[in-house]
């Protein structure tokens, strides 16, 4: 076909394995070419190339590392609108999303140009005898970030830049739904000067992903999807002996209170809630609003609002959010919103059914309120990666924070409310990663640790933040002593060695 996305193997593409899965355009619904998935072979290919090469890089100075980092940026920022375009092609999201996407993700580029700093191992002198201690932190070697369909460029750099910047070399596995961007991504790497086989990528789909999680020539594994495949990923990397990272699925609730801003508020539901389609962990999945009457009136609200969102083409600026993924994406939402509503909840506003006219079999489904969702629904329970939004009803703050609590997700999970009080009790009784007060998508700058609770996550390590550096090192810690200090204690002693 035409069209064949390759690997990135060694500083140039590489056609590898015989296995291969259709891309399409979800704008459009056509089928634009064809993806190639790695086998063993090639997957070994990229990891030697990635170990040769990164004891170079491991061992480079830190000045040489940064410099990458700041080149890298500035080709990303260079190369916006050209990265924008083939994102919105290759997911369906609007191009003023992707935008937005691309340019968050350089905070990860940002943040990664501190790893010097937090790579600065502890020094103690005179430990006892004349002996004294440091430590330093050294990369792991090869490292595997294997990222979702919902975030092209973000994710891959988010996981990635620490990693690079800290020494490691890395093997982006992307989406194979979309997997254009990544090789963007990995030319990008090359032109910062980032020297062949530190950035591979290797295209594939789960079987690829297993062959990854057994290789030996992989030290650790990161992971961004959805939870089912994080756990397994968790646990099979684990037995094969790889530190590894998870982050997973999310079901994001936002409790109402009758004190706030109701406007603001039901901005924020629409924005968080539908923003790409509502293909986002941190999207707002729920409304909770507090007691009848603050139901009522944002309920009032969101109807003309959530009426007025427009799906289009990735590429018209009128449209507010674009197509879902895939059609099997498509099948699954409406699959979920069908049994939501054959089991009690109410269609306020239904976006089954919408076509867009100059697209007929684009992967389209349009901005739908469910309202009277309860925790029982398998819609409650279940993360619905598509724009259909669920109203719960809660009497009182403590039965919505019980709600939130319950959800097996902890990824984020948002409060409205003028009241300092409501707000200090929603941040120290509710348990997610990150926490929203009158901030509805209450995602960290980069220079925060960002993660979720209970199965949002899987490993207790953080890939984004400050810890992330500590993820993507391991710490020597030595004991030195020279001829001349002190030595008189030198001498032999069988018995475990005390510090005096
Ligand atoms: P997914 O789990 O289907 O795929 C993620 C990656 O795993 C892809 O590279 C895919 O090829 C691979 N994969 C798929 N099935 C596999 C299997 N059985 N074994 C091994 N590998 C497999 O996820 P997705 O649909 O691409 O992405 C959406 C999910 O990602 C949502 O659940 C979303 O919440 C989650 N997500 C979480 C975060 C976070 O920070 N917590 C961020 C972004 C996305």
């Amino acid at each position: 076909m035409a069209n064949t996305i390759a690997h990135f193997i060694g500083g140039g593409t590489y056609d590898g394995g015989v296995r291969r899965g259709p891309l399409f355009n979800p704008s459009s619904g056509a089928q634009t070419g064809e993806c190639l998935f790695a086998d063993r072979e090639t997957v070994s290919r990229a990891v030697e190339t990635a170990a040769a090469a990164g004891r170079d890089w491991g061992r480079a100075p830190h000045a040489a590392r940064l410099q990458v980092m700041f080149k890298m940026r500035e080709l990303v920022m260079r190369d916006l609108d050209k990265l924008a375009v083939g994102l919105g092609r290759e997911h369906g999201k609007t191009i003023a999303d992707a935008k937005g996407e691309i340019v968050r993700s350089l905070e990860a580029l940002e943040f990664a140009t501190n790893a010097p700093h937090l790579m600065k191992g502890e020094y103690s002198r005179n430990v006892g005898g004349g002996i004294d201690a440091f430590s330093v932190s050294e990369p792991l070697g090869v490292v595997a970030c294997v990222s979702p369909f919902n975030f092209p460029v973000m994710v891959p750099l988010m996981m990635g830049s620490m990693a690079v910047a800290t020494g490691n070399a890395v093997i982006s596995k992307p989406s194979e739904k979309v997997p254009a961007s990544a090789l963007a991504l990995a030319k990008l790497w090359q032109e910062a000067g980032l020297p062949d086989g530190v950035w591979s990528v290797v295209q594939g789909d789960r079987e690829t992903v297993d062959v990854l999680l057994e290789h030996r020539g992989i030290a650790a594994v990161t992971f961004v999807g959805s939870t089912a495949v994080g756990e397994y990923v968790h646990r099979t990397a684990s037995v094969n002996g790889k530190r590894v990272a998870c982050y997973t699925g999310g079901k994001n609730h936002m409790v109402v209170m009758p004190d706030a801003d109701l406007e603001a508020a039901a901005d924020a539901f629409i924005s968080a809630g539908f923003g790409s389609a509502s293909q986002r962990c941190m999207a707002i999945s729920l409304l909770l609003p507090v007691g009848a009457e603050t139901a009522g009136r944002m309920r009032e609200m969101l109807v003309p609002k959530v009426r007025a969102l427009k799906v289009g083409a990735y590429d018209d600026p009128h449209a507010d959010f674009g197509a879902l993924v895939s059609a099997e994406s498509k099948g699954a939402v409406e699959d979920a919103t069908n049994a939501c509503v054959q089991s009690g909840a109410e269609v306020v506003v239904d976006g089954r059914g919408v076509r867009v006219a100059q697209h007929p079999e684009g992967f389209y489904f349009g901005a739908t309120l469910l309202d009277r969702v309860t925790p029982q629904m398998d819609f409650y329970q279940k993360e619905v990666f598509g724009p259909v939004r669920g109203i719960v009803h809660s009497a009182s703050l403590d039965e919505a924070m019980a709600i939130t609590n319950s959800h097996e997700y902890g990824n984020g999970a948002v409060i409205y409310t003028s009241s300092g009080h409501s707000a200090n009790r929603f941040v120290s009784e509710v348990e997610a990663g990150a926490i929203g007060v009158n901030v509805a998508v209450p995602v960290p700058a980069g220079y925060f640790n960002f993660g979720g609770f209970r199965r949002s996550r899987f490993g207790d390590a953080y890939l984004f933040g400050p810890d992330a550096a500590r993820f993507f090192t391991k710490t020597k810690t030595v004991s030195q002593k020279w001829p001349g200090v002190d030595l008189a204690v030198a001498k032999t002693n069988l018995a475990f060695a005390p510090n005096t």
